[in-house]
């Protein structure tokens, strides 16, 4: 047995579903064995007659099961800084805002500094909350009430369902840099109603980037000064991000340049 999985390496490295939970269609990865297969923390805990319902639950939350995923495999690899941005990116930009790593992953030596396998554990943790939540739901519907125990909503998916309130706009967007200046609309409009801080680094983030500054160079000058008050909002130096008027665009001066 041992041996023939040794010999079977390369024919497994050529079965692309090698390594992912062997429920039908589950796109995540199978850590858990039981009864011979490999399944996901999700089709472990369901019976085999649920499995496509848990599939297609898993499915309907493509940010965070794919950001599972790349979480996995990208935290092995050089590129994980970048993935580690691309996940976080794809988090805000779907209303996943609440599931971006923060304190709440801290390690109990390092406070205030996330953990990523902790972080990982809590992105996990909402699928299986959602798995959960949708097999008692079905259960109701069905008149079956299974055994199993009415839990209260998890505290996390209202804060969700309130960030993906404040984010909607942003969700149905293509990604661009856009979105983080959509972000600073918001802010301007509704100074009080800033978005959380892991949201607020990102947008700076997409801001400052090459594709964040040709949107700032396009732009009209009031729209300018409306993301310059976004920015103020935020504090310290940020305005200084973003020129009131970029220079040699329809210069109306071209004498007043100061030294
Ligand atoms: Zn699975």
């Amino acid at each position: 047995m041992d041996d023939d999985s040794k010999a079977n390496g390369t024919e497994a490295a050529r079965d692309p579903r090698w390594g992912f939970c062997e429920a039908y269609g589950c796109p995540l990865f199978g850590t858990v064995g039981r009864a011979g297969k490999w399944l996901c923390f999700c089709h472990f805990e369901a019976d085999a007659g649920a499995n496509d319902v848990v599939t297609r639950i898993i499915r309907g939350h493509f940010a965070v099961y794919r950001s599972v995923v790349d979480v996995r495999r990208g935290l092995v690899s050089e590129r994980w800084p970048l993935v580690r941005r691309e996940v976080q990116q794809r988090l805000v930009e779907s209303g996943y805002a609440d599931l971006l790593p923060d304190e709440r992953d801290a390690s109990p030596y390092r406070a205030g500094r996330p953990n990523t396998p902790q972080w990982l554990a809590r992105l996990e943790r909402f699928l299986l909350d959602a798995v959960r939540e949708g097999l008692r739901e079905l259960a109701v519907q069905d008149g079956t009430g299974s055994g199993m125990a009415r839990r209260p909503l998890a505290s996390s998916r209202e804060c969700v369902a309130r960030m993906r309130a404040i984010l909607a706009p942003l969700a149905t967007r293509e990604p661009s840099a856009r979105w983080a200046f959509d972000l600073l609309d918001g802010i301007a409009a509704k100074p009080a109603n800033a978005p959380p801080p892991e949201a607020v680094r990102i947008a700076l983030e997409a801001i400052r980037s090459p594709a964040g500054r040709a949107y700032v160079v396009n732009a009209a000058d009031e729209q300018r000064e409306r993301w310059r008050v976004a920015l103020e909002v935020l504090g310290g130096t940020l305005a200084d991000i973003m020129p009131s008027r970029v220079p040699g665009e329809d210069d109306e001066e071209p004498h007043e340049v100061t030294a």
